[in-house]
């Protein structure tokens, strides 16, 4: 089943002379169960269209749908519903508060919506990104490595279909990043998410089921379980 799709994405910063086409005219599909890396060079438009995706962004025309949704004509308040409720979010610098621990920093989100925590699934989330025992560590007593796991967690507390990540492994070595990355992997065939990211990395593109390549706003590769040959 589809999680989130674009019809007819078109973004356009500017205007007459100046105007810089982000996103010409794309369509996708992003199902269930499917872990899926965005590439491209640089200004190709890959921040547009998670940003669009995620309702961060307007798109000049076209439509995007999540959970049969449409994101686009959505007012401030049901955007922010969704937000908490459908989308997670994973960002390359974590964004974790400093003065807060592993555990609070999880369940963030959930007390800032006033939702009930559900403590089975924060224990098997938890369990699943290798924290049980760095709980009680503030961000700077963790790894990067381990600050990105909880940043994972805590995007998964809501239990959201789509899951962006906007470079998550832009920040970590080697070692850490495979971590991260095998953790997505697993989250995507456990728990049927949607997980959407944006790399500049070969080697975290080649975890994902499949890689779409942006050059100029539009789509120009879109690629199912390519080899690491295939990718670069
Ligand atoms: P990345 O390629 O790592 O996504 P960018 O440098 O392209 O980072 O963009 C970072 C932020 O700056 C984006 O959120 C984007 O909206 C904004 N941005 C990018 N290009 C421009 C530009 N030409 N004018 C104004 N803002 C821009
Ligand atoms: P990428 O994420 O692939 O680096 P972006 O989506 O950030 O690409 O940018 C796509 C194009 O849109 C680039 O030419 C960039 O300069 C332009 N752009 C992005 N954000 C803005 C903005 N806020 N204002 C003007 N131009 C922008």
């Amino acid at each position: 089943p589809v999680v989130a799709r674009a019809v007819d994405l078109f973004k356009q910063y500017g205007t007459d002379d100046n105007a810089v086409i982000a996103l010409n005219h794309i369509n996708v599909e992003f199902k269930r169960g499917e872990l899926t890396a965005i590439m491209g060079p640089s200004g190709s438009g890959k921040s547009t269209l998670m940003h669009c995706m995620a309702g961060l962004d307007t798109p000049t025309s076209g439509d995007v749908f999540v959970e049969g949704l449409e994101v686009s004509s959505m007012n401030q308040r049901q955007l922010t519903k969704l937000r908490r409720k459908e989308i997670g979010f994973i960002f390359q610098s974590f964004n974790l508060v400093p003065t807060l621990t592993a555990k609070e920093n999880i369940l963030l989100p959930l007390q800032i919506a006033k939702r009930p925590i559900d403590m089975d699934w924060f224990n098997k989330v938890v369990d699943v990104v290798g924290l049980a025992n760095r709980l009680d560590h503030r961000p700077s007593q963790l790894s990067g490595g381990q600050q990105q796991r909880v940043a994972c967690a805590r995007a998964m507390m809501e239990q959201p279909s789509v899951i962006f990540a906007d470079e998550p492994t832009g920040n970590l070595d080697s070692r850490s990043s495979r971590e991260v990355l095998s953790f997505l992997q697993q989250s995507v065939r456990e728990y049927g998410q949607s997980i959407v990211m944006v790399t500049h990395d070969p080697r975290a593109a080649s975890f994902a089921d499949r890689v779409l390549v942006l050059a100029d706003g539009s789509i120009t590769n879109d690629m199912q379980h390519p080899t690491y040959a295939e990718i670069l």
